[in-house]
């Protein structure tokens, strides 16, 4: 294998593409924007950053963020400090800086759309609007948009979100978190550089009713959108079901990020999981360990052990999260309660927060700590009902 050509440049391509130019692989970038203020929180958690220093130690401008605010319908807000901070970037300084990584390693990089991507005997024939390609494998990075269609994830409607916003020029130390009555989502305020990213992502929910609740949250807290830029993006959400059969490889191809669907169900944390899907793609494309027809199974495998088995658990709680209930109240009205009466419990969202706490491991952690006050005794008893055994993922 001589040229592999990366379909997008966004995280996930760029992330890509560096490792295998590194590695010495003739690697293309087709990217019909190049750096582009991708709708988008822009916020990298702890495990993020711990994976890939680089994230952290640079001088693009950013903002680490060491506090939040969680509100829900009817309790009211409280404030929780971060164990670690939250980084956010504008999403045209993040793709920048991946980009001129993978420039400097030695990847080529082009500005057009890719129209077509067909599968010939050996290797692949792209059709870009700048003309024509040829490639011995394909790394598929198009996003959630992703046009290509007999390459990544294949959605239903289900297994999408819609993700809207505005930035908003304003300054603002930290974050805001808003759970809404009967929304499987929430609304954010993230602080960057010199804006505001305000925002609401929902499942089964039209963009104008979701448009309608945000609009409704920012008049209630004086935020304008008079100035503001609107932005609107499909968010991958998928179900549990559909994390089984999510096309995420085939013969000459792998998809990484949201073109395969690797995006958190609950938080809607997509940025780490583009990049490591990136990582883990290249590794798998570079290893002398699969010969080339076994590589596609290899990398859905070491995704799977890596985070997928996770995020298809968390397929499974988000709906609970979000729109169950606990002790004759909402659960995410419980959880504000909870972190008011609880430093345990307080700690458990830290650790969700920094991206330290696995889905997987929550039941087994809510076992270990059952013999705190008799208050905290109560909580994990329901905490642990809500849970599904990790049996049924
Ligand atoms: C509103 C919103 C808020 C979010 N907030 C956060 C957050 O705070 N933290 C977080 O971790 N995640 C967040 N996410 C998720 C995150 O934005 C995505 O998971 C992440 O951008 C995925 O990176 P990617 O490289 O896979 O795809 P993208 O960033 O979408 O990049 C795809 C690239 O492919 C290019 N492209 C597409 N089709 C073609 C084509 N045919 N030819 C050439 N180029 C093409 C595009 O121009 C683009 O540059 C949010 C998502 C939304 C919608």
């Amino acid at each position: 294998m001589n040229t592999v050509a990366v379909l997008g440049g966004g995280p996930a391509g760029s992330f890509a593409a560096e490792r295998l130019a590194r590695a010495g692989l003739k690697t293309m970038v087709f990217d019909e924007k190049l750096a582009w203020e991708k709708p988008c929180g822009g916020g990298l958690t702890y495990k993020a950053y711990k994976q890939y220093p680089f994230l952290i130690e640079n001088t693009t401008p950013k903002k680490l963020i060491t506090h939040t605010t969680l509100s829900a319908p009817k309790v009211g807000s409280v404030a929780m400090p971060l164990s670690e901070p939250l980084v956010i970037y504008s999403r045209y300084d993040l793709n920048n800086m991946l980009l001129e990584r993978a420039e400097r390693a030695g990847a080529q990089i082009e500005k057009t759309r890719v129209l077509e991507v067909q599968r010939q005997d050996r290797g692949w024939a792209l059709k870009t609007r700048n003309g024509t390609a040829e490639a011995d494998y394909c790394i598929v990075a198009t996003g959630a948009r992703n046009s290509l269609k007999n390459v990544g994830t294949e959605y239903s409607s289900s297994d999408t979100a819609c993700a809207l916003g505005y930035f908003v020029p304003s300054e603002k130390e930290h974050i805001d978190i808003q759970f809404l009555s009967k929304l499987e989502g929430y609304i954010w305020v993230f602080p960057r550089c010199g804006h505001l990213s305000v925002g609401i992502c929902g499942k089964g929910e039209s963009s104008q009713a979701l448009r309608a609740r945000l609009e409704k949250y920012m008049q209630e807290r004086d935020i304008s959108w008079k100035d503001a830029i609107f932005y609107a993006h499909v968010l991958p959400s998928l179900e549990s079901a559909s994390w089984h059969r999510n096309r995420v490889s085939g013969d000459g191809w792998m998809a990484v990020g949201d073109a395969a669907g690797l995006v958190d169900p609950i938080t809607g944390e997509g940025l780490y999981y583009a990049m490591r899907s990136g990582d883990l793609a290249s590794q798998t494309l570079l290893s002398d360990e699969h010969p080339m027809e076994a590589k596609a199974h290899a990398y859905r495998s070491a995704i799977h052990h890596d985070f997928v088995a996770d995020l298809a658990f968390g397929a499974m709680l988000a709906k609970r999260v979000f729109l169950g209930r606990m002790l004759f109240s909402t659960v995410p009205a419980q959880m504000v309660r909870f972190i008011r009466r609880s430093p345990r419990f307080t700690a458990l969202m830290q650790d969700l927060f920094a991206g330290t706490q696995p889905y997987l491991g929550l039941k087994s952690r809510l076992l270990r700590s059952l013999e705190g006050s008799r208050h905290e005794f109560i909580m994990n008893l329901f905490l642990n009902e809500l849970l599904p055994s990790q049996e049924t993922a």
